[in-house]
């Protein structure tokens, strides 16, 4: 899919955001990954292994979070986490909507030293 760009992407957010710091090297990287992304851990894994290769974040440590769906619904103005094959709201049980939340793929945050 897309990773290769959007590790591209991340990495150069990340060597910015060292750089502001001051940092001499990347130790660890949070990455939030939207259940809707289709992003695949490993595949972005992989790639920042090999994009880091010559910069301060080089064998940095990568921890993923799953973002979660989320639906909201404009009968009872709700909004609730997604269940698999489920748009019914649990509240009226009327149907609901995608909110956007859940389809992004971002750093979270990283750490220095
Ligand atoms: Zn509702």
């Amino acid at each position: 899919m897309h990773e290769l760009a959007l590790t591209g992407k991340m990495l150069s957010l990340v060597l910015s955001e060292a750089e502001k710091h001051q940092a001499r090297k990347v130790t660890k990287i949070k990455i939030s990954i939207g259940e809707l992304s289709g992003v695949i851990e490993e595949c972005v894994a992989y790639y920042f292994q090999v994009a880091a290769r010559d910069t301060i974040a080089a064998g940095a440590e990568l921890e993923f979070a799953k973002c979660r769906a989320t639906l909201f619904c404009p009968n009872c103005g709700r909004k609730f986490a997604k269940k698999p094959r489920d748009f019914n709201c649990p509240v009226c049980g009327g149907l609901s909507r995608l909110t956007g939340e859940g389809r992004e793929c971002f750093v979270e945050s990283i750490e220095v030293e």
